[in-house]
């Protein structure tokens, strides 16, 4: 059967971008025609410092979040990167089959290292090279992921592709990344040109999964938006970025789509848009998060499921990891 494979950093606490672009599309993807791998990438995470106690409760949260939306374990694989050793030494293989200027190419690096290049860790550098281990490492061919991962999935094609051709062997498969929906890209509420991210710089920014409704109302209401109210067509919110995000998240969390959603409140002010938006929000994520709340009062079932995922995790690695060692001509007794 055709495999999925995608993850999430433990970087923070997981946000309405990563369940839009990610977790709820994981859970649309499970019980199909594919096997279903979902990893918390906790060795991504460390790329920046992370403080112990923090990464392992931020583990807990994604493996939770994931839970809470649906994902089954006994449906998909649900593991912890860092339990699987297979990911680390797939990912040197291809450290040494990565080329220098393909990491330089890579616009998250420039984003995250910002002005700062020469002091961030040489593991966000070869971060893209890790993500290529973790997918190849299930020769999983659908990557459900946000737009902003499109460049490292297509990384892992050129990755996969060099180690084929300079081995002469037919091993790695080529990777899709499946970019669907209205919120591939949910934006930050206070800059509609940039991402909403765990990790961005004020709280505001963003929607946690684990926001309270008043949190999530207080949110939206101060969201940076422009004075004109919703468009008549969809063509009216070309160059509105702010209004455009709150009308996708909206279409994304009611399952319609943005031209849906303006053909309903076309003439709306943000004074009506902004709380009808609040209270959906709230009506999808308080039962999640509430989920959620339960399962992290109980680490170590958690902790239980997740050394569960990384032994069925290891059975399709460890194999294709044995494989690779063998054409890499790498000795084994
Ligand atoms: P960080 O700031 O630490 O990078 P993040 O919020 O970007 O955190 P990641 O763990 O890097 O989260 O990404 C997990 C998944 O969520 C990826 O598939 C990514 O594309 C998706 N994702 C992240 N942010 C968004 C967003 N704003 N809109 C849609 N998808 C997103
Ligand atoms: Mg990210």
């Amino acid at each position: 059967t055709p495999r999925v494979f995608s993850g999430i950093k433990p970087s923070g606490g997981l946000t309405l971008g990563n369940y839009l672009g990610a977790i709820k599309r994981f859970v649309g993807m499970q019980g199909g025609e594919f096997e279903t791998v979902y990893c918390v990438v906790d060795m991504h995470a460390i790329t920046v410092w992370q403080d112990p106690t923090e990464l392992a409760t931020a583990t807990r949260e994604v493996a939770a979040g994931y839970m809470a939306a649906g994902l089954d374990p006994t449906k998909s694989i649900l593991f912890n990167q860092s339990q699987v050793s297979a990911h680390a030494e797939l990912g040197w293989i291809f450290n040494c089959v990565a080329r220098v200027g393909w990491m330089n190419r890579m616009t998250q690096f420039k984003d995250k290292a910002g002005s700062n290049a020469e002091k961030v860790s040489l593991g966000l550098y070869a971060y893209p090279s890790l993500m290529a281990a973790d997918i190849l490492l299930y020769h999983a061919t659908h990557v459900p992921v946000g737009e902003d991962q499109k460049q490292h999935v297509e990384l892992t094609r050129d990755i996969a592709a060099k180690f084929n051709h300079d081995f002469k062997v037919d091993f790695f498969p080529e990777t899709e990344p499946v970019i669907e929906g209205p919120a591939t890209r949910v934006m930050n509420l206070r800059d509609g040109t940039k991402k909403m991210s765990k990790s961005g710089e004020s709280d505001m920014e963003r929607i946690n999964m684990l926001d309270d409704a008043d949190k999530i109302a207080k949110k939206f209401k101060k969201a940076k938006t422009d004075p004109e109210s919703l468009p008549e067509t969809l063509d009216g919110l070309k160059d509105r970025p702010e209004a455009r995000n709150l009308v996708d998240i909206y279409s994304a969390l009611n399952d319609s789509t943005p031209e849906a959603v303006i053909a309903e409140y076309a003439g709306a002010g943000w004074g009506q848009f902004k709380p009808t938006l609040a209270d959906l929000a709230v009506a999808k994520l308080a039962p999640i998060s509430e989920e959620m709340q339960r399962l992290m009062n109980d680490p170590t079932e958690i902790d239980r499921i997740l050394a569960n995922g990384a032994e069925k995790a290891r059975g399709i690695a460890n194999p294709i990891l044995k494989d690779t060692y063998d054409i890499v001509g790498f000795l084994r007794g």
